[in-house]
């Protein structure tokens, strides 16, 4: 099969990192997923699982990036500041993100590693590395023809979902979002028509979601599985992937949602750390699931 795509998934988790027995199946890290072409490393968000990225990419030796911020919360920055191959000279990253009218993506990093938050400044580490400042309906393409571009979901503060185009493979990438409605729907489900993958915050239960007695999660920012499968049926997906799982959600709780989102919507996974997923050719082999970590 020839692969157009390799996803590597290092970080699956939403929130906090949650380090614990109950998280051992599906992984305790926050959001990282490593993209790679045959000449490319794409990274989307730098959460926890960054830093475990950082560390195989280091062992590896040189190490370049094209590193995509989907938003500035903590679980999706985290990483960066332990993330190896930045603090070698020779390296070479360019970082994506959404500038802010009152704060620059730039400056947005930057200073969450002054003192008195870390002990090191960005202007230590070796590598080459440039700030680009990106917003919603950009659209980038790489000298091996790979294309990427960006739409505005629904998150408090922002968050940009991302598509990656390769060949004749697309990979969605869209954490950190609530359901959208009415035009923007419309134009979100545009923007992840026929997907091979669906990378989903499902971080969410629909009943998490609306709530009973003690009030739902409306307005926190995040959508459901629920959701999940409904827009992968009406966006005409391949795959959906669950990601962002909520941090107290048990390895037996996401076990149980993911067998009842494949009943709704056959191609399920729940994201695992550690799992990739090549996408690439045609026909029945299309998309390969494998555990190699
Ligand atoms: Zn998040
Ligand atoms: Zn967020």
């Amino acid at each position: 099969m020839e692969m157009d795509l390799k996803i590597t998934f290092w970080g699956v988790r939403g929130s906090k990192p949650t380090p614990s027995r109950d998280t051992i199946l599906f992984g305790g890290n926050t959001s990282c997923v490593q993209i790679e072409t045959k000449k490319k490393n794409f990274i989307f968000d730098g959460g926890t699982g960054l830093a475990v990225l950082g560390k195989k990419m280091f062992d590896g030796g040189k190490a370049d990036a094209d590193i995509f911020f989907s938003h500035l919360h903590w679980d999706h920055i985290q990483g960066l500041p332990f993330f190896m191959p930045l603090y070698e000279e020779g390296n070479t990253f360019t970082l994506y993100g959404q500038d802010k009218k009152e704060l620059s993506f730039e400056d947005a990093i930057i200073n969450q590693m002054k003192a008195p938050y870390f002990p090191i400044t960005m202007e230590m580490m070796k590598a080459d590395y440039e700030f680009i400042g990106i917003n919603t309906d950009e659209e980038f393409v790489f000298q091996d023809g790979t294309k990427i571009s960006t739409f505005e979901v629904n998150h408090p503060s922002g968050c940009l979902a991302f598509k990656i185009e390769k060949g004749a493979s697309k990979v969605v990438y869209s954490t950190d979002t609530e359901p959208m409605e009415g035009q923007r729907r419309g134009e979100f489900l545009e923007f992840i028509k026929g997907a091979d993958i669906l990378i989903y915050d499902t971080h969410y239960t629909d009943e998490e979601y609306i709530g009973g007695l003690c009030g739902g999660k409306k307005g926190w920012g995040h959508s459901t599985w629920e959701e999940g499968t409904v827009i992968s049926k009406e966006g005409n997906i391949g795959n959906l992937i669950l990601f962002h799982h909520k941090d107290d959600r048990s390895d037996r709780q996401q076990q149980e949602i993911e067998v009842l989102a494949k009943q709704k919507f056959k191609n399920t996974i729940a994201a695992r750390e550690g799992m990739v997923i090549i996408v690439g050719g045609d026909g029945l082999e299309k998309v390969v699931v494998d555990y190699p970590y």
